[in-house]
């Protein structure tokens, strides 16, 4: 029997997801220690101190099922961006955000838009269903809004866009987003996925929640992941128009959210501090990064996000090989049709200096 001729029609064409190998095992491999890993756009500060206590503080109830409403996590979001709770949905990241909306809404008779070189899930997500995707090529290596709304048709169920985008780090503000959405029928929903908001300055920032008021349509994608220190624990949220956040509860697994999760949540929604930190540092580093790469005339992409796309002009594979060997971990992006690229994600200042000074000796800088 092979089971793959009776799986999903979608599923049949996915390929599984690629997970880099743990940073001990590189060690043992390469004969090296103390890699660094500026990969996956993780916070360097590591994991929050506010959401330790928080997570100390819950540990004693975790026989009982977690809190599937959320309800002061949700309070804590609501208080925090002026919201009501109803709006929210909560995710196991917002990777499962992004598969419930997809759940929620879009079938195999769906068309769903997006750029090149974005954020993998929301491919994922539509050939999971099968669905028809409309791949718009980018526009600087960012989202061309005018190619989205010409490729909107009667089939067309959502649109996505992740701003920062990733793996690029171009940014549309808030102008070109509302002067979109104008545009755009109110029976198309739009995906705006800000999982790299907080690293982009408070006064460049889209302010995604107030264009809620007036598009329905919009549905706004949040994690954990990224500012707030939390990737292991796996949580984020949608904010979106009642009803919408009505439709996504239906589909939700009462408990995608854990009560660690929802605890260090809670912890850290309050803790502004740690954000400022964090947005400072990769400010600056960004600073660094790109303007080391202008006074070596190497091109980039200029980044918004918590990481940097270099250009190589050639294939980065080699050299992503002998950062390696050197110690410091980086992401090739051939996956995303980018074989010249490698992405690097904003460390401690310590950690990019050391990516930099790897740099110099591969490439003889
Ligand atoms: C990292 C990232 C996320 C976050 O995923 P989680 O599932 O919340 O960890 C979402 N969207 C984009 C564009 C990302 O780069």
């Amino acid at each position: 029997m092979k089971f793959l001729t009776i799986a999903n029609a979608g599923v049949q064409h996915l390929s599984p997801y690629q997970a880099g190998k743990p940073i001990e095992e590189l060690e043992r491999e390469l004969g090296i220690s103390n890699i660094i890993k500026l990969a996956s756009n993780e916070n360097p500060f590591g994991f929050p101190e506010s959401a330790k206590q928080g997570i100390r503080e819950a540990l004693d109830d975790l026989t009982r099922y977690p809190d599937a409403n959320g309800f002061y996590f949700k309070q804590a979001v609501a208080k925090k961006f002026g919201l009501g709770s109803e709006q929210i949905t909560l995710g196991n990241g917002s990777n499962d955000l992004l598969e419930l909306i997809f759940q929620t809404f879009v079938s195999e008779k769906d068309e769903v838009i997006f750029s090149q070189y974005t954020f993998i899930v929301a491919p994922l997500a539509a050939q999971a269903r099968n669905a028809k995707a409309r791949v718009i090529p980018a526009l600087d290596y960012g989202h061309d809004l005018n190619g989205f709304l010409a490729a909107v048709n009667d089939k067309t169920k959502l649109i996505y866009i992740a701003n920062p985008n990733n793996p690029t780090g171009t940014f549309l503000t808030h102008q070109q987003i509302e002067q979109f959405l104008t545009q755009v029928p109110s029976n198309v929903l739009v995906v705006l996925d800000e999982a790299y908001t907080e690293f982009t300055a408070a006064s460049e920032r889209v302010n995604s929640f107030e264009l809620l008021q007036r598009y329905p349509n919009l549905v706004v994608c949040r994690t954990l992941s990224k500012a707030y220190g939390l990737a292991g624990l796996r949580i984020g949220y949608a904010v979106s128009n009642e009803e919408i956040a009505g439709l996504f509860n239906r589909v939700r697994q009462p408990f995608n959210c854990n009560s660690l999760a929802l605890a260090a949540g809670i912890a850290v929604m309050n803790d502004d501090s740690f954000i400022q930190k964090v947005a400072e540092n990769n400010r600056q580093g960004v600073e660094l990064l790109e303007r080391f790469f202008a006074d070596k005339g190497l091109a980039y992409i200029p980044s918004k996000g918590n990481f940097v796309m270099l250009d190589l002009g050639q294939p980065a594979l080699p050299i992503y090989e002998a950062l390696l060997r050197k110690g410091v971990i980086v992401r090739p992006v051939a996956g995303y049709g980018l074989p010249n690229h490698l992405r690097i994600s904003i460390g401690l200042p310590e950690e990019n200096q050391r990516f930099l000074t790897a740099l110099s000796e591969v490439l003889g800088l």
